[in-house]
């Protein structure tokens, strides 16, 4: 079985188990003795140790591949100086994209209308996190000590300290030349890890998403059942027609084929409710099955994994109608715009790790003076759409890095079009590439 399908069979086995755990534990009164076994030494025992070791190892992989891919990615740009028309690029669709994303949940939000006779403001009580001064957020992009943005996982430090450090390389000559050899067999073993990782994704899929639905109140869907599926269907349909067309049209590129081989990225994106975490794994297929040069790849994916959140600022979308709607209130044409906007704006704040879209919320909210206790409405299935506005995050990097590649005529099409390439990282470390039988 291949790895993909084993990551995938992982992750219904998951469901299925946790929610049969859920419905034992909580739903049909088994002897007290027993159900503390099954909630102490499985679910809070084994699937949450399992788990939490996968998520931090995801992590652990993260700094270094960044560093190192983008160091590669930068220095071979070298001298062409198209580094400043791929940022141009690359921010210009992540910004369209999410505008998008947002506009299309607000129609949707104000067709459907979730929240119309929707009563439960007594409910609420929510507190928000203050936002800091926009002009901090800029001064923060760039690093005092590259070791310390690194230590404290500033993804946006990483990416300015490592431009910079791939630019010089390329113009320090002999030197340069060591040192880009040195990272460039750096990626070589850091991908390695990531393919080691992959192999043992089923197990820690399977813990995370057990776990998660053996301790998840799925009743919570049911109160909010509208607004839960408006976020759901306008996150499909951003995939399904946003996405496809874009990449369509501004490639013509079949959009089933990459649809295809985002399936594993989706999987550890949906257990991990983290872009952040699912990082390696996004850039492992951007590059090796998508076809995309590590020179805009090593670019695009950590900047998106940071900042392009789609599926983030369609939950704000959407969110932000129900509430108003649930607090009787009516938006004017003027605060549709704004929170357009602000959304776009949160989600570039918005931290790659789970459940932050719905703290930077506050913001959005705020701006348009709808109450932010309204937050505690949607907390109840927040977890569930997190897990799949991650796996719409993710998707939209990996088209925004295809379209960037194309357009910059890095996009190695032949692999792209191979619905093969790089299905299974195999055990000595070949990729893609045909394994030829020894000759006598
Ligand atoms: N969990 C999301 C991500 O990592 C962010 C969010 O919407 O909370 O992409």
């Amino acid at each position: 079985m291949s790895l993909t399908s084993r990551i995938l069979l992982a992750m219904g086995a998951g469901i299925l188990t946790g929610s049969l755990l859920n419905v034992l534990l909580h739903g049909v009164g088994l002897p007290a003795a027993l159900n503390s076994v099954l909630d102490t030494y499985l679910v809070g025992g084994l699937f949450d140790v399992v788990g939490r070791i996968f998520v931090a190892s995801l992590k652990l992989l993260v700094v270094p591949l960044v560093l190192v891919s983008l160091v590669c990615g930068s220095s071979s740009l070298g001298d062409s100086a198209r580094i400043g028309p791929i940022a141009g690029k690359t921010m210009l669709f992540y910004l369209a994209t999410t505008a998008i994303a947002v506009s299309v949940a607000l129609a949707f939000a104000v067709l459907v209308g979730p929240g119309t006779g929707v009563n439960l403001v007594g409910n609420a009580s929510y507190v928000a996190a203050e936002a800091p001064p926009l002009s901090d957020v800029l001064v923060n992009i760039f690093p005092t000590n590259p070791v310390q943005a690194m230590a404290e996982g500033k993804m946006l430090q990483i990416i300015v300290f490592a431009l910079l450090l791939g630019y010089a390389i390329s113009h320090a000559g002999e030197p340069g030349r060591r040192i880009a050899g040195f990272f460039r067999d750096m990626e070589a073993v850091v991908m390695k890890m990531v393919d080691i990782l992959m192999h043992l994704a089923p197990y820690g899929v399977f813990a995370l998403l057990a776990k998660l639905f053996a301790t998840m109140g799925i009743g919570a869907i049911l109160d909010l059942a509208t607004y839960f599926f408006t976020v759901l269907a306008v996150l499909l349909f951003h995939v399904l027609v946003t996405y496809s067309l874009l990449l369509r049209g501004l490639t013509g590129l079949s959009p089933r084929i990459l649809l295809s081989k985002m399936r594993p990225v989706w999987a550890f994106a949906f257990s991990t409710a983290s872009s952040g975490a699912t990082l390696p794994i996004t850039l492992r297929t951007v590059e090796r099955r998508l076809g995309v040069h590590n020179t805009v790849a090593g670019f695009t994916v950590p900047l998106g994994a940071t900042i392009n959140m789609d599926g983030t600022a369609i939950m704000q979308g959407v969110a932000t109608v129900f509430i108003a709607q649930v607090y009787g209130m009516d938006l004017s044409m003027g605060a549709y715009i704004t929170v357009v906007i602000t959304a776009t704006l949160a989600s570039i704040g918005t931290a790659a790790v789970p459940g932050v879209g719905l703290i930077t919320l506050a913001m959005v909210l705020g701006q348009v003076g709808i109450p932010v206790e309204g937050i505690a409405l949607i907390i109840g299935v927040d977890r569930l759409l997190d897990m799949v506005r991650t796996a719409v995050n993710v998707t939209g990097d990996s088209v925004g890095s295809v379209i960037v590649a194309r357009s910059e005529k890095q996009l190695d099409e032949a692999v792209f079009l191979d619905e093969s390439a790089d299905q299974d990282a195999d055990d000595d470390g070949r990729h893609g590439v045909p394994v030829t039988p020894p000759t006598a």
